[in-house]
């Protein structure tokens, strides 16, 4: 009997989870690491596969996202539209509206109104 079929081949290694008990694996941390809840075995960020580049990327991006961020300024900004439409709040006839296509087409879509007054939201199905 040739038994040198090596386990590691039908290995399938889930980026995220812990390749030795399958338990799905905290965030990676900044040292590079990660400790599985479940079995207490310390992993490597290669247990995260392609997904250990996307959080490296998504950290250096932070900074850039926040400070041109802030060169925006203004967030008083309607959401949408304006509309005749009264606030059940504050009575304000007033709303800003914006849609939004929760589930397939033939379902309609979801209207969301905010008070540009009280910023009261408001949803309706249509
Ligand atoms: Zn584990
Ligand atoms: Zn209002």
């Amino acid at each position: 009997m040739n038994e040198s079929t090596h386990d590691s081949a039908s290995f399938t290694t889930t980026p995220g989870f812990c390749p030795d008990c399958g338990s799905i694996l905290p965030l990676l941390g900044d040292h590079g690491g990660v400790t599985c809840y479940a079995c207490r075995r310390k992993w490597g960020a290669e247990v995260f596969g392609s997904m250990a580049m996307t959080y490296t990327i998504h950290f250096n991006d932070e900074d850039t996202y926040a400070s041109s961020k802030q060169a925006d300024g203004d967030e008083e900004e309607p959401d949408g539209p304006i509309v005749d439409r009264k606030c059940p709040q504050c009575n304000h006839d007033k709303m800003s509206y914006a849609t939004l296509q929760l589930r397939s087409a033939d379902e309609g879509q979801t209207v969301f109104y905010t008070c540009i007054k009280c910023k009261f939201k408001e949803t309706e199905n249509s």
